[in-house]
């Protein structure tokens, strides 16, 4: 097995045994990008293989001379295009960010590289985070690793396929409505987005800010709580982060506990994919079988998430938008003779048509005459889908369901039909709208080879609940062999 193909964890067991250097990871997942990247397309931008083997070097003389180094050492990462990373251009797939350079780092990005993590480069997205198959970059489109005629998902595509593909050993990607778990479950990686406020957003370029979290793609569970642990945690610049202390995420792996899985019917209804429920389904009763009380539940408020969802997200898109005005932001259109024209040209030129038409949607949702109509009809509705929530946690402690609707689809499926892209995002937008933690692991895959995911989401908080599930859930699939790591070649 080629060092690229492995996960964090082996990695981690293999450098502390001094069988491999932080210099030959590197080399061999620099191999895999040169060899991978041309029909992948996982990465925006990626940074030179020579100051990157610098850096794995100077990790590998620190770790020699006995040094502390950091959890992530010598690990290399990607970074979704959206997070600000300091000297390293920060596009979020759009033409109005093409030379943005941030002057600093996201505090995801420091924590990374205070523990010794190894930035690769910029992941490939749906332009600002709007999209579900990383088609709407205005860059370039990233293909699934798995089948290259198909997407990766989205809109952290550029994450999941470089973590799929052997580019980088792990990933940050960002999840306001699914991004970072549906693009997961196509990828055939685990994607976990943590409760609302717990990771910080300081230095993520705003999309829905009652939404957005930062979330993290690896190729195991034992990955995932590495990344959390390190990203995890209260942060001053962030005022919607939460104070609440990091438990120990690997306890948590090693627990024993069985949990009450609660399963909504309402999830396995009318449009899912045969193949897809019988995988997820099988998932659910591996669980059981282990001893997990399964118990049926009701999420009747789910037919409206959609709709809910896409009000709100567009609403608060359009004002965290309205800032890229070709004065302190990117691009600038030429040739305009007032201020106005300059604004009205600099977007127009700027963005991409998926972001005029949300900017658009939210403008019209929250105008006078229509808000209470739209805008605040869907906060009622919002506050209706937590209290399902808040009553389905009564009597379960996880509740699981497809990830999405099918596999990954054809590259150009859905991309004339803006609504049959909104109404895959049916079983991801929830978690966003309740602020609750959510992870895709997957859980098998079709006849024609497609990865299939399935969804754990827990209370508030009770991310540990789901990486002892999760954790379990994964060891019983690779025992019986319905998935296995680097499964791909
Ligand atoms: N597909 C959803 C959207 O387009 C979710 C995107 C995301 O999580 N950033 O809004």
């Amino acid at each position: 097995m080629k060092l690229a193909e492995m996960g964090a964890g082996q990695l981690k067991d293999l450098l502390a045994t001094n069988k491999t250097s932080c210099r030959e990871i590197m080399t061999s997942v620099l191999d895999e990008i040169d060899r991978r990247e041309p029909d992948v397309q996982a990465y925006i931008t990626l940074r030179d293989p020579g100051e990157l083997l610098a850096e794995a070097e100077a990790v590998d003389v620190r770790r020699k001379r006995g040094e502390a180094v950091g959890p992530l050492a010598g690990l290399p990462i990607g970074i979704k295009d959206c997070l600000c990373t300091k000297g390293l251009i920060t596009t979020c797939a759009s033409r109005i960010l093409e030379h943005f350079e941030p002057p600093y780092d996201a505090t995801v990005v420091r924590k990374v590289r205070e523990a010794d993590g190894i930035v690769v480069g910029k992941t490939n997205m749906d332009e600002f985070a709007m999209g579900s198959s990383t088609e709407n970059s205005a860059y370039k489109v990233t293909h699934n690793p798995h089948d290259l005629e198909r997407v990766p998902g989205g809109t952290s595509g550029g994450s999941a396929a470089a973590v799929a593909a052997n580019e980088c050993i792990m990933a940050l990607g960002s999840d306001t409505g699914g991004s970072v778990r549906q693009p997961a479950s196509f990828c055939g990686v685990v994607g976990m987005k943590p409760t609302y406020g717990r990771v910080s957003r300081y230095g993520l370029v705003a999309y829905g800010s009652s939404l957005d979290q930062v979330g993290v793609l690896t190729k195991s569970m034992y990955d995932a709580a590495l990344m959390m642990s390190v990203i995890a945690g209260h942060d001053r610049q962030d005022s919607t982060s939460l104070p609440a202390d990091v438990p120990d995420y690997f306890a948590a792996m090693r627990s024993q506990a069985k949990y009450r899985i609660g399963v909504p019917h309402e999830y396995f209804a009318e449009g899912l994919d045969p193949e897809v429920r019988s995988t997820v389904e099988n998932a659910i009763e591996t669980l059981r079988l282990d001893g997990y009380e399964v118990v049926p539940i009701n999420l009747p408020y789910t037919e409206y998430a959609v709709p809910t969802y896409y009000i709100i997200a567009c609403a608060e898109a359009s004002a965290n938008l309205a800032r890229y005005d070709g004065v302190r932001y990117g691009y600038r259109a030429d040739g305009y003779k007032d201020v106005k024209e300059m604004y009205h040209l600099s977007r127009t030129q700027g963005f991409g048509a998926e972001v005029r038409r949300r900017i658009m949607l939210g403008t019209y949702v929250l105008s006078a005459g229509y808000y209470d109509a739209y805008y605040l009809k869907a906060q009622q509705v919002r506050t209706l889908i937590r209290r399902d929530f808040e009553k389905a946690f009564e009597t379960c402690d996880i509740i699981m369901h497809p990830e999405a609707p099918t596999p990954a689809f054809k590259i150009g499926e859905h991309s004339d039909d803006p609504l049959a892209m909104y109404l895959g995002d049916i079983y991801s937008v929830i978690a966003n709208l309740v602020g609750i933690p959510a992870i895709s692991v997957p859980c098998g895959k079709t006849k024609n080879g497609l990865p299939i995911g399935v969804q754990l989401a827990a209370k508030p908080l009770a991310e540990p609940t789901i990486f002892t599930a999760a954790q379990r859930l994964e060891t019983l699939m690779h025992e019986s062999g319905a998935w296995r790591l680097a499964s791909i070649g």
